[in-house]
């Protein structure tokens, strides 16, 4: 068996030769494609000042999945639901929704896509209207996008919706204003306004992070079942990487607007690779929740280089993790590295993955052969710690639903965690 390590990124790049395959698509049919989205926003006059905020980001999204993007705070992933949802305008790059590339142009063209690509925002205090009750909050969208619907078909669309999320018996929720609602209650009538235009993509912009802990899990439980029920296509945008471990089949990392890994869940969140992936599920809440690996990691702390802001977003050239990177060189600095596919669904771009791996505390990565469809677990340095039962975190009550992804790794999906507000709270 070969050691990962030893010849470092020429083995990777020899072990696997096929293309990339996002676990998602194994869910179903294609809905959303970003293509080398880049969004670059001009802060004055000359050309030094801007701030390139996403740098050509490539993913998709699938019916009845779930991608997560998980960064920290400035990374990009607002600003990448916002070129998503039509609201800010890109730079350059695109964006493919049902095999056609997006291109809107008139208010009509905008409505038009609202339908079929919706956002649920992280602040429901803010993200509803106090002047009105709940009933208008879900009435308007369903009476803009099916406007041949009957008053008393609208009516019943309302307790449809209230009931899809939960809110029962829903003749309690319908007249309330949301000042009588709680946090949760606000944004399960968030979420049930995405839903009456019936739309197939949904970006929930860190949804849970403003909620009661206690209630997070519930959220994203509900989000989960109606993944399923409306064949949505979620984009689940969050800080906090342990909850795309249990939400989301795949899980793309983002750092300074660009994309760092790529992968299952599972593997990206037991096995980090990027020295930025490992310094997240180092620093993750809930160590329990991802193995004692992590306790591990937080005292060998191999990534102990201090945050740098600012200018990284203004470099153009070169890995910007570079400044807290221990393993930069002026390479790092001069190059940025690019996605390579170590695995068929799995991708992650550093110039020193080798070293990556080899001074990981986390023990393994697994690498897929090429052609065999089988995944061996290559041991780097010791063994691997055992991981927790997941039922015993702090993230999930069991039985939201099982997930297998097509690389063969079960993905319990449970739920947890995470928080954003529109101008107007509706894109409806
Ligand atoms: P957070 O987790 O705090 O919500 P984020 O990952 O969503 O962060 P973004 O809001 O997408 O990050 O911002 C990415 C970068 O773009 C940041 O440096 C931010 O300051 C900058 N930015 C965002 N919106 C604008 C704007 N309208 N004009 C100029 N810069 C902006
Ligand atoms: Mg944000």
């Amino acid at each position: 068996m070969p050691l990962v390590g030893e010849k470092g990124m020429e083995y990777l790049s020899n072990t696997y030769a096929g293309d990339f395959v996002s676990v998602a698509a194994a869910r179903g049919r294609l809905v959303m494609e970003s293509k080398d989205l880049t969004k670059v926003y001009k802060l004055g006059l000359t050309s030094r000042d801007y701030i390139s905020a996403v740098r050509q980001a490539n993913f998709a999204l699938y019916e009845k999945s779930v991608v997560a993007l998980v960064g920290e705070s400035g990374s990009g992933k607002s600003t990448i639901a916002g070129l998503l949802a039509g609201q800010i305008p890109k730079t350059s790059g695109d964006i493919i929704l049902n095999g056609q590339p997006v291109s809107i142009k008139s208010n009509r063209s905008f409505r038009a896509y609202k339908r079929e690509v919706q956002m649920v925002f992280q602040d429901p205090f803010s993200s509803l209207n106090a002047i009105h009750k709940v009933r208008h909050h879900l009435k308007r969208p369903i009476e803009i996008h099916q406007p041949k619907l009957k008053r008393a078909a609208v009516e019943k669309e309302v307790f449809s919706l209230l009931s899809q999320v939960r809110l029962i018996p829903s003749d309690q929720f319908v007249d309330k204003f949301p000042y009588e609602l709680s946090g949760g209650q606000r944004q399960r009538v968030a979420i049930a306004r995405a839903l009456a235009a019936r739309p197939k993509v949904l970006l929930a912009d860190e949804p849970v992070s403003m909620l009661d802990v206690s209630i997070r899990l519930e959220v994203l439980s509900l989000l989960d079942d109606l993944r399923d029920r409306f064949s949505l296509a979620v984009l689940y945008i969050t800080h906090d990487i342990a909850s795309a471990r249990y939400f989301a089949d795949e899980t793309i990392v983002i750092y300074g607007g660009d994309i760092v890994e790529r992968g299952p869940s599972e593997d990206v969140t037991q096995t980090p690779v990027h020295p930025y992936t490992q310094l997240l599920v180092s620093a993750a809440p809930d160590p329990d929740a991802l193995g004692s690996s992590i306790r591990e990691a937080k005292t060998a702390n191999q990534v102990t280089k201090p945050r740098q802001t600012g200018s990284a977003l203004t470099s153009t050239a070169g890995c910007r993790f570079t400044p807290r990177c221990p393993f930069a060189d002026e390479k790092c600095a001069a190059e940025m590295p690019p996605l390579l596919t170590v695995s068929q669904h799995r991708q992650v771009a550093c110039w020193h993955i080798d070293k990556a791996i080899a001074n990981s505390i986390f023990k393994q990565i697994p690498v897929k052969s090429s052609g065999t469809g089988s995944t061996e677990n290559v041991t780097l340095h010791g063994t691997h710690a055992p991981l927790k039962n997941k039922q015993d975190s702090n993230y999930g009550s069991p039985n939201v639903s099982d997930m297998t992804n097509s690389s063969g790794h079960g993905t319990n999906s449970q739920t947890v965690v995470s928080e954003r507000a529109s101008e107007d709270g509706t894109i409806a």
